[in-house]
This record gives structure tokens, C-alpha cells and sequence, in this order.
């Protein structure tokens, strides 16, 4: 099997699971963010795959070869930590070189390269510059092109963006993006950014308390969730408890519905309806009642916050389609069926 496999990969530290039983294939040439709350395992994950830390058990192979026990050196990996970890004291072109000097490229080979690379990273003409003089971002590139100086197998990035401004973060996440198809590399990246996964990757690896809840293309993360962490962790959602009785019938927050059904032999389950999905109508038949408590004008779009039975759901809905509802109003909840994810409870 071409690509990163990982196998019942678990890592405790003493009587603690940080990654619990992880079963992952990574293509050649696909794009893998981690992603999860803080503490979930993410970077432990990657640190076992970089061989920085040895898994307590299970295996990880590349391209069909076991390289647990293979030191990193050995692994053929491109990294870029938080930190970035440049050399202060030497130029731009020197930082991109150290790793083809201490493994004796040739110094013309070398330049070759970093001029290759200063020019994929748009810093063509920078080579003589101290890194001090940079900016965040272009040392952010720095780094990545150092990474990449010995054409690495597996790209590793752990958390790369987070020092930067929103704006500079979201432009590096898609020039990172361009980079990685241009150079068909594999790639994996921890964040804990979901928009900077849902802008990045082919696959976003969700975890919780050291387990994937769920790895799938970002789309399908967020059109098909697996379960409710995963609904409300990925974008925003409204998540409304519905019940069937013995006939299939529905009833969400205690009212019944028309349209949706449950699982068969479901009887108990959560519905994940995102806002940008419900629709406001007049109160009526199917639809559930609630009341208008806020609504908020973003200009761009506009959120409404309605009140059933207690619970706040939200829509979310252009200026255009604004629906036509003041504080106070009663108004009706139609739940469509085809994006209603059933979850179970
Ligand atoms: P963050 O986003 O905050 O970096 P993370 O998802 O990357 O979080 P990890 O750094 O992988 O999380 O840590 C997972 C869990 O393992 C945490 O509870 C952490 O405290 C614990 N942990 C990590 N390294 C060690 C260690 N060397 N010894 C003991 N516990 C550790």
C-alpha cells in the first residue's frame, strides 16, 4: 500500500491514553489536517509519525515499509513547528541550505535549490537577507522552504500559522495549499483553526480524547457529521433532540414535525440542522413554533435567533433572502429533510 498507514497507533503516558487505537491511510500526494480541541492528541499523533515519540503500540508504514523504530533523520521528513526554529544568525539563502550543507550537497547544487525554492515561495532575490529582517510571513515561508529543501516524502507542520495576524493566516493558508499541489507532496498539518482545515485539506482528521471521530473530505465533515461533537466542532449548527413513537412519527422539542424520520428502531436521536438551512415561515402545520428574541445584521448576512421552547436556534440567511421578522414574532421552523442529519443519541 503507497502511503502513510497508521495502525492501532496508541501512545500512553503512564496511565494516561493520549492516542487511542488510530487507524489512518493517508494517500501519496493528499493534504491531512488534524484537528481538535486542545489536549486531543493531535500533536502526539504527529510527533510518532515524525518519530519524535515512539508508540506504545501498533505500527506506521510508508509506502508499505515499518518505520516505527525508524529514527527521524532516517524518514525522509520536512517539519515546521509553531516555533519555526530559524537560525537567527544566518541569511535567508543560508537557512534554506542547512540541510542539503550538513548533508554535503554540492555548494552549486545547493544555490540551485534555494534558488528554486526562494522563487516557488515568491521570495525571489532574497537569498542574501538576515532572517531578522522578515516578517512573520516570510519567515513563515522560510521555514516551509527549508522544510522542503531535500524533497521530503512527508511534509509535517504543527500548528505553522498560528503566530500569524487572521489576514496573513488566511493568505498562507492558501499559497501553503497551491504550494502542496504544485509539489504533489503529502502533507499533514495539526490545527486546531477548522477554517484554516476546511481551506486546506483533502482530509480533515477530527479528533476528541485521542480518537478519530471522524476522517473525511471537509465537505463531507460538514454536510454528513458523524456525530453531534463532530456537528458542533465544525462550523456552527443547531442541534435539536427529536423523538419517534412506535409509529414513526416525529416530534423535535416536544413538537411534532412533517417530513423528517428518525433511523429505523430509532426512537431517541439529535438533529444537526446547520443555520444557513432553517427557514422561517409563518407558524403552521409542520413547522415548529417559536418566537423571534434577536436579530443580528451583519451586513454580509443575517442571523436570526428564534426561541422553542426554551432552546435558541439560529438561521442565518443573505440580505436578499432577509425574512421578514421583527423581535417578538411568531414565526414557523420548517425542518427540510434532506439536510437534517440524523445523529444518534
Ligand atoms: P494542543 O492543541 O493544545 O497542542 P494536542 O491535541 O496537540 O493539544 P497533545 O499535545 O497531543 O494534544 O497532548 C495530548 C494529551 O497528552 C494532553 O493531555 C497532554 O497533556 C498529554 N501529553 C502530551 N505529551 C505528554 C508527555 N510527554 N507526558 C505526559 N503527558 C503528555
Amino acid at each position: 500500500m503507497s502511503g502513510l498507514v497508521l495502525n492501532n497507533v496508541t501512545k500512553e503516558f503512564g496511565t494516561f491514553t493520549a492516542v487511542n487505537n488510530v487507524e489512518l491511510t493517508v494517500p501519496n500526494g493528499s493534504f491531512v489536517c488534524m484537528l481538535g480541541p486542545s489536549g486531543c492528541g493531535k500533536t502526539t499523533l504527529l510527533r510518532m509519525i515524525a518519530g519524535l515519540d515512539l508508540p506504545t503500540n501498533g505500527a506506521i508504514n510508508l509506502d508499505g515499509e515499518d518505520i516505527t523504530r525508524v529514527p527521524t533523520h532516517k524518514r525522509n521528513l520536512g517539519m515546521v513547528f509553531q516555533s519555526l526554529a530559524l537560525f537567527p544568525h544566518l541569511t535567508v539563502g543560508e537557512n534554506i541550505a542547512y540541510p542539503l550543507r550538513i548533508r554535503g550537497v554540492a555548494k552549486e547544487d545547493q544555490k540551485k535549490r534555494v534558488d528554486e525554492l526562494l522563487s516557488m515561495i515568491h521570495l525571489g532575490g532574497y537569498a542574501d537577507r538576515p532572517v531578522s529582517k522578515l516578517s512573520g510571513g516570510q519567515r513563515q515561508r522560510v521555514a516551509i522552504a527549508r522544510a522542503l529543501a531535500i524533497s521530503p516524502k512527508l511534509f509535517l507542520l504543527d500548528e505553522p500559522l498560528s503566530a500569524l495576524d487572521a489576514k496573513l493566516r488566511e493568505a498562507m493558508q492558501v499559497e501553503l495549499r497551491q504550494l502542496q499541489q504544485q509539489l504533489g507532496i503529502t502533507t499533514i498539518v495539526v490545527t486546531h483553526d477548522q477554517r484554516e482545515a476546511m481551506t486546506m485539506a483533502d482530509t480533515v482528521v477530527v479528533m476528541k480524547g485521542g480518537e478519530i471521530r471522524q476522517a473525511a473530505s471537509p465537505i463531507e465533515i460538514y454536510r454528513r457529521p458523524a456525530d453531534t461533537f463532530v456537528a458542533d466542532f465544525i462550523g456552527s449548527t443547531n442541534l435539536l433532540e427529536a423523538e419517534a413513537d412506535s409509529t414513526g412519527r416525529v416530534t423535535v422539542l416536544g413538537q411534532p414535525v412533517s417530513g423528517v424520520s428518525l433511523g429505523a428502531d430509532m426512537r431517541k436521536a439529535t438533529l444537526s440542522i446547520r443555520p444557513e438551512d432553517v427557514h422561517l415561515t409563518a407558524p403552521g402545520d409542520g413547522a415548529l413554533s417559536g418566537t423571534v428574541t434577536f436579530v443580528r445584521d451583519l451586513g454580509g448576512t443575517i442571523e436570526t435567533f428564534v426561541d422553542i421552547a426554551g432552546r435558541q436556534i439560529v438561521a442565518v440567511s443573505t440580505p436578499r433572502a432577509r425574512p421578514e421578522v421583527t423581535v417578538g414574532q411568531p414565526v414557523g421552523v420548517v425542518l427540510l429533510p434532506d439536510v437534517c442529519v440524523v445523529l444518534a443519541k
